[in-house]
């Protein structure tokens, strides 16, 4: 029977050329392929500087120390996103609190933002869920008037595009972060990268990703002639990435609009179909947005199908059929009740999504016959 994953990469033997290109030449890391995909990213996305990273969760930590926080502290994020946005906010120091998400778009409710802010509020980390932007101006409103830094978790929205202007451009947002884990869209096995218009926050990143040394001469605090001296000024950490993986990249960079635009004509069609069932609410595109599609995400009313999730789930499986639930939301986690005392309905648009949503198969390499398959599957079990 044929497998079909919620999401899977794409590799081709471009990729694989390009990677071994990289095992026979004098670089495996530190060398000139990691600057190479960092100013392809600057190109693709606009923004003026780069820096790529060993992860996701990597460039959210780096990106987070950057802005330089200490003393009592809060970070605004969604309940509705993967644990790092907000583990982030711990690492550095912070507490995590969450703002209430949308019923449209399943991001963050930027109405809900401006309760949660206080006087030890310091940064917004909007997650553009499943690929849809979150609503950036609006956030970039609230931020300048009550003097936060916005941080955009865009891990799932590289290739995105928002009032015109490509996701990674940083128009409303100090730093946008991106992954390169093999289930987001383009992959180096494991890597992220943080983009910014800020030479202050691009000199600081630059140091954090390798234990804080400085190598420059003119930046140096103790003044020398030793040819072997370095200066370690900040508390960084190896989060380094490989030539090797930056080769990979590269090579899934230049895909990256190809692939949208097949996630695109899947959702498309999953879309026609499932506008046509009650108990099925289809993701929102909003106007001035174009999803890169990270997710196709369906809201079902179980209840009112009369089958569970897990049985939903466990019958599609028989059929070769994998499907995931995206999000648990955040503040239900063991360590955020144990830790920061959050419990059940304190994000009631959260949890009621939560309770509903399921995620299809979507990658780039899935054909119509597998989408046809999906679709009929689903509806055996719907209708
Ligand atoms: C994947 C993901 C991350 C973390 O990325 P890694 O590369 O896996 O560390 C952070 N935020 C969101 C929303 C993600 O989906």
């Amino acid at each position: 029977m044929k497998r079909i994953p919620y999401g899977k990469q794409y590799l081709d033997n471009d990729d694989i050329q390009s990677v071994v290109d990289v095992l026979n030449s004098d670089w495996l890391t530190c060398g000139p392929t990691v600057r190479e995909f960092e100013q392809r990213l600057c190109d693709y996305t606009g923004a003026k500087y780069a820096v790529v990273v060993s992860s996701g969760t990597a460039a959210l930590h780096l990106a987070i120390l950057s802005l330089g926080l200490s003393g009592k502290w809060e970070g605004i994020t969604s309940p509705n996103t993967f644990l790092a946005s907000a583990n982030a906010i711990i690492y550095g120091g912070g507490k995590p609190v969450f703002a209430d998400i949308s019923e449209d778009t399943y991001n963050i409710n930027h109405s809900e933002i401006d309760k949660q802010i206080n006087s030890n509020t310091k940064v917004i980390i909007p997650v553009d869920f499943a690929g849809h932007p979150a609503d950036m101006k609006e956030i970039y409103d609230i931020a300048k008037k009550n003097g936060l830094f916005i941080i955009r978790d865009a891990c799932h929205s590289i290739g995105s595009s928002y009032m015109g202007q490509k996701t990674g451009g940083c128009l409303y947002s100090d730093m946008t972060i991106f992954s390169f884990h093999p289930v987001k869209h383009i992959t180096t096995g494991e890597g992220g990268a943080i983009l910014t218009n800020n030479k202050k926050f691009y000199d600081k990143l630059i140091r954090l990703r390798n234990h804080g040394i400085v190598r420059n001469n003119d930046a140096f605090r103790f003044k020398n002639q030793w040819p072997w001296y370095y200066e370690m000024q900040d508390l960084g950490y190896n989060y380094r990435i490989t030539d090797i993986q930056c080769a990979l990249g590269l090579s899934q960079l230049k895909k990256l609009d190809a692939f949208v635009k097949r996630r695109r004509e899947i959702v498309s069609i999953y879309n026609k179909v499932f506008s046509g069932i009650d108990e099925v609410k289809i993701p929102t595109e909003k106007e001035n947005v174009f999803s890169s599609y990270h997710l196709y995400v369906l809201l079902i009313d179980f209840v009112g199908i009369g089958i569970n999730r897990v049985e939903f789930m466990e019958k599609l499986k028989e059929k070769g059929i994998l499907t995931q639930v995206h999000y648990i939301p955040v503040h239900l986690q063991p360590y955020y009740r144990d830790n920061f005392g959050y419990r059940d309905g304190n994000y009631p648009v959260a949890e009621e999504y939560y309770q509903k949503a399921i995620s299809l198969p979507l990658y780039p390499s899935m054909t119509d016959e597998d989408v046809e398959y999906v679709i009929k599957c689903l509806r055996e079990i719907i209708c």
